[in-house]
């Protein structure tokens, strides 16, 4: 079978290992959970999966993967097929064994800011009776700075004088690289308070350590850990928010914001990561953890203006999507059909958590719009989450009679779509490209009227 890992491109230094051999589980089998159980097994270790989600836990015992992440099917076959990878609902069977625990459930934000951490709380709470001396308990959702301190006193009052290690290992993976990204990761960072929970974190990921492309890692105390991951995703928002102002500023001035952020990203203090202008960040990460870092600083009476006006400018871009939108079809949203080519918060993934398409449907079905939605990966979460909208598998029959076209998500394959054949099917050739996936010489050239981010010959205003 082929590695599902992209690289190395010539061979997957990990497989086989006999050693090192660690037993682990994961509770949650998520996004995280589920790549981190696969990939972890990949590198050798016995891991057991743990989810309370027992649909989930049964279609993945019939061979079912609930997610889509590219090659993680693959990688959860062969885990399962070498005996080295198992599933349950059964936290206890499954800690009872293990070296290590993962945390892996998700932390999604109240509507104060401020992190929920009552994933995290039930799931200490339900391994707490099953820990033995000597085992690393180790955070890898994204949790506030202090949570490991403060699950370590919890720990004290379930299990006064047991000696376990709490660990912080936030997880940088980005959904869509998925299984890549946690197994050829551009950094390792680890927190913790102990030498011993040091050493042991050392032996899980000792053939990432290891190989010829070694990672960079930061071994640190559990509080640095935790607001390295925070400043991270803060970091990507700010950079988001400000290409965002840019192409703003790019459509008045007539600059190319594409050119603008080539030429910003290759000064290397810079980089050209995240300088993709568009329709405002998204994401089950971003959106969350900026608030979260917002709440914290205001817990410790310190402000955090840049991540405060990095929130700011997204809420308002996804306003000027719509006004956007309006533009193109002549203020008229109530009357019109609009075909939305993208329901994923980005390309490579069915999720939608906080995607910024499934604001866009949303707010043109509340001004009236009929919307037509396409997507290869996304439109059975898309169902449930928005029903007013209509689905179709063909983008050509999403597009059939709309008044608009809006590419919403960045997928390569509508950047492949005919655009004579959608001018034609369209009801009016009209493509607003909120990603700028197409090359506007090639969109015109085909009879649309098209506009896109930031560059040359975008039609309409926002009225910002
Ligand atoms: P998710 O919602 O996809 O998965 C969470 C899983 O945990 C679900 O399957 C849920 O049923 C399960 N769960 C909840 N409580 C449980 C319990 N007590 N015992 C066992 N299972 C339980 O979330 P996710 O996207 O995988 O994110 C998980 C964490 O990782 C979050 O803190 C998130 O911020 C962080 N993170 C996510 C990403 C990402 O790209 N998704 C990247 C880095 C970090």
């Amino acid at each position: 079978m082929t590695s599902p890992l992209a690289e190395p491109a010539s061979a997957d230094p990990y497989t086989p290992r006999a050693m090192p051999q660690l037993n682990l589980s994961v509770i949650g089998t998520g996004y995280v959970g589920l790549t981190a159980a696969a990939a972890l097994a990949h590198l050798g270790h016995q891991v057991t999966g743990v989810d309370i989600d027992e649909d989930r836990i049964a279609a993945l015992g019939n061979g079912v993967v609930p997610i889509y992440e590219p090659g993680l099917a693959e990688l959860i076959e062969q885990g399962t097929a070498a005996g080295r990878l198992r599933f349950t609902t059964d936290h206890a069977a499954a800690v009872a064994e293990a070296d290590v625990v993962f945390v892996t459930v998700g932390s999604p934000t109240t509507a104060s800011g401020r992190a929920d951490l009552s994933y995290v709380d039930a799931a200490i709470r339900q391994i707490a009776p099953v820990l033995r001396p000597g085992m690393a308990v180790v955070v890898k959702s994204t949790v506030p700075v202090g949570t490991s301190a403060l699950l370590r006193s919890l720990l004290d009052d379930l299990r006064p004088g047991l000696d376990v290690d709490m660990v912080a290992n936030p997880e940088f993976l980005r959904q869509g690289s998925a299984v890549r990204d946690f197994l050829h990761p551009d950094r390792l960072v680890v927190g913790a308070d102990t030498e011993r929970a040091l050493a042991t974190m050392r032996q899980v990921y000792e053939p990432i350590l290891t190989a010829e492309t070694a990672v960079d890692a930061v071994f640190t105390d559990t509080t640095t850990a935790e607001l390295i991951k925070y400043g991270s995703n803060a970091f990507l928002a700010i950079k988001l928010s400000f290409i965002n102002e840019m192409a703003d500023l790019s459509e008045e001035t007539g600059a190319n914001i594409e050119d603008v952020a080539r030429g910003i990203g290759l000064d290397p203090r810079i980089g050209p990561a995240f300088l993709q202008a568009g329709p405002g960040f998204g994401g089950s990460c971003l959106p969350k953890d900026t608030e979260a870092l917002l709440y914290t600083g205001r817990a410790h009476g310190v402000s955090s203006r840049l991540v405060a006006a990095a929130i700011d400018v997204n809420e308002a871009r996804k306003r000027q999507m719509i006004n956007r939108i309006a533009a193109a079809v002549d203020g008229e949203l109530d009357d019109a059909t609009i075909a939305v080519l993208g329901i994923t918060f980005k390309a490579g993934t069915d999720d939608l958590r906080q995607s910024p398409a499934v604001d866009i449907v949303r707010r043109l079905i509340g001004h009236g719009a009929t919307v037509k939605v396409t997507d290869p990966e996304g439109i059975d979460n898309a169902r449930s989450t928005l029903p007013a909208a209509e689905y179709f598998e063909d983008p050509y029959d999403a597009i059939a009679d709309a008044d608009v076209v809006v590419i919403a998500t960045e997928w390569p394959e509508f950047a492949k779509l005919d655009l004579a054949r959608i001018a034609e099917v369209a009801a009016k050739p009209v493509l607003v490209d909120l990603r700028n996936l197409l090359e506007p010489a090639a969109a015109t050239a085909a009879g649309l009227t098209y506009s896109s981010i930031g560059r040359p010959g975008r039609s309409g205003s926002d009225a910002r």
